[in-house]
């Protein structure tokens, strides 16, 4: 057997936390809490308090995370689930050495709210740090309801930084959403957290991402998701098209096959190629977006970082929509 290095050699000595029936809870040290993004980024850093996801949703590219610690089976991504171990301390050390103004994105890869969240409270402790903060540049993107139980943690961090809640809704149908996202919270609740962020003041919006070719793609079926988000409050709402990497492709065309048969060809043809949808399903879809958008008064993105703007203010008051 070759010698484990690195993160994988990490995971293989993390300690356990705790093991449900279907999922094993583990702590992983981390080296650094705040990750560097590729340039073109509409953020320069991101933040995942937990490696793995046990919301498995069928088309997660995040899987492949999970081979980096040495795991090719993409199903061990929703059942070993790994939160990291003094996240505050060394995200303190290293916010002090980063420009103030830098977008800092929480739940990139992971969900920062997932079930081991409600236990763990990795992501809690993280915006602890930020309630310290002042001048920040935040956003948070999760499916889960369980954000609203941080609501007053995040209007502190929201009183003196620029804070962004991101929803992430698929798709009003709950039978479907149930078969695709398995464990996530069902869509009527995320609208629920969508308007109990929009009332505590904090700026909110919804991305039905990712866009499922066939699946989620109709005129009806987005804009009906953007009537629901704009009614809970929400004042954005944005989307992409499902991109599917090879460990990705594992889990979904298999599940296409047994759910979806007549989708299966179709699906094994559009991404024959690669990962990503080609520029004419890609120029089509955001010009559906665009029209769905402007129809329902939403805007593309959260408001812009001008601290000249909300020095002194809470942040929901600023956004012009809201
Ligand atoms: S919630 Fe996000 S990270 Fe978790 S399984 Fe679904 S797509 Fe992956």
């Amino acid at each position: 057997m070759p010698e484990l290095i690195g993160i994988a050699k990490m995971a293989a000595q993390s300690g356990l936390l705790e093991a449900k029936s279907q999922v094993e809870y583990f702590e992983i040290g981390a080296r650094s809490i705040l990750n560097r993004t590729k340039p073109n980024m509409p953020f320069e850093w991101t933040i995942n308090p937990y490696r793995g996801c046990e919301f498995g949703c069928q088309y997660c590219y995040a899987r492949y995370t999970h081979e980096f610690m040495g795991m090719e089976d993409g199903r061990d991504f929703e059942s070993k689930i790994y939160a990291k171990a003094a996240a505050p301390e060394i995200l303190r050390r290293e916010l002090r050495k980063i420009d103030r103004a830098d977008g800092i994105a929480i739940g990139t890869a992971t969900d920062p709210y997932q079930p081991a969240e409600r236990r763990f409270e990795r992501t809690r402790a993280i915006l602890e740090v930020f309630a310290q903060e002042k001048g920040r540049r935040l956003s948070i993107t999760t499916k889960s309801d369980l954000v609203t139980r941080d609501i007053d943690l995040l209007r502190e961090v929201a009183r003196r930084n620029v804070l962004a809640v991101n929803i992430t809704i698929t798709t009003l149908n709950q039978r479907l959403a149930r078969l695709m996202e398995p464990r996530a919270p069902r869509p009527d609740l995320r609208l629920a957290a969508v308007r109990a962020l929009s009332e505590a003041g904090l700026t909110v919006g919804v991305f039905p991402n990712p866009i499922l070719p066939m699946i989620t793609d109709s005129e009806e079926s987005l804009d009906a998701l953007a009537a629901a988000a704009r009614q809970a409050g929400a004042q954005y709402f944005g989307g992409g098209p499902l991109f599917l990497m090879p460990c990705a492709q594992k889990i979904f065309f298999p599940f296409l096959e047994q759910r979806f048969p007549k989708l299966a060809g179709p699906y094994r043809k559009l991404y024959a190629t690669g990962a990503y949808l080609g520029p004419d399903y890609k120029a089509r879809l955001r010009d559906l977006v665009v029209r769905i958008r402007e129809r329902h008064g939403l805007a593309s993105a959260p408001v812009e970082y001008r601290p000249e703007l909300w020095e002194g203010e809470e942040q929901g008051t600023l956004f012009p929509i809201h």
